[in-house]
């Protein structure tokens, strides 16, 4: 039996009004960050799922990572992106600050309540599945949720992208190789770009660490 009209029109509303974060389009807009894979060590850090580097501007997945793994990594190597590099004091901190920044995204709120009513303490599998997000992220909203509401967690879930380039790059605009700054224009302004010098990387030595 099809489902009665007002909750077909009700579905059809909810999929076509609602902004579904997708955190490989988030990454693709970002122009002027090369994509790269590795397998292993990468640095000081020992088989990460992903490395952010400032310096050049560059983000690394690990290749062979799982759906659930990969948009969990892409929506918090993006949060990173957003954020820009901080001391290394700063970095716990910042971890678990980009963690509920990348869980706020991924999560729908509508699917997390539906989960944790029929699973109050749901398998790995059930959140991979549901979710299409890792446990970290999981548990992490799960606490946020303690103290946020549906209308927070709504909006926090519906937020616009954030601008690109990210604020902290403009405030180094004057430090940036000319070439990353025309990379980054080029989804933004109608100038003519010659083809050595559009997505080539330059080395940024004002910038700080690397994250993961
Ligand atoms: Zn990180």
């Amino acid at each position: 039996m099809p489902p009665p009209r007002s909750d077909l029109g009700r579905l059809i509303e909810l999929m076509t009004t609602r902004r579904v974060y997708d955190p490989w389009q988030d990454l693709a807009r970002r122009s002027g960050v090369a994509l790269r894979w590795h397998s292993g060590d990468v640095g000081r850090f020992r088989n990460p799922f992903a490395v952010t580097n400032f310096r050049e501007l560059s983000v690394s997945f690990s290749v062979g990572m799982p759906d659930w793994q990969m948009r969990a990594t892409c929506a918090h190597e993006c949060a990173h992106l957003d954020r820009g590099p901080i001391t290394p004091s700063e970095l716990a901190r910042e971890e678990e600050r980009v963690d509920l920044l990348a869980a706020q995204r991924l999560i729908d709120p509508a699917l997390f309540e539906a989960l944790v009513q029929t699973y109050p303490e749901p398998s790995a599998t059930q959140i991979h599945q549901v979710l299409r997000t890792s446990e970290d992220h999981f548990a992490i909203y799960e606490q946020w949720r303690r103290g946020a509401g549906k209308q927070t967690a709504f909006l926090a879930w519906e937020q616009d992208l954030q601008p690109w380039p990210a604020p902290w790059i403009e405030n180094h605009a004057s430090d940036m190789p000319t070439a990353t700054l025309r990379a980054m224009a080029a989804n933004e302004a109608d100038t003519d770009f010659d083809s050595t010098s559009s997505g080539r990387m330059g080395t940024f030595a004002w910038l700080p660490e690397i994250n993961h």
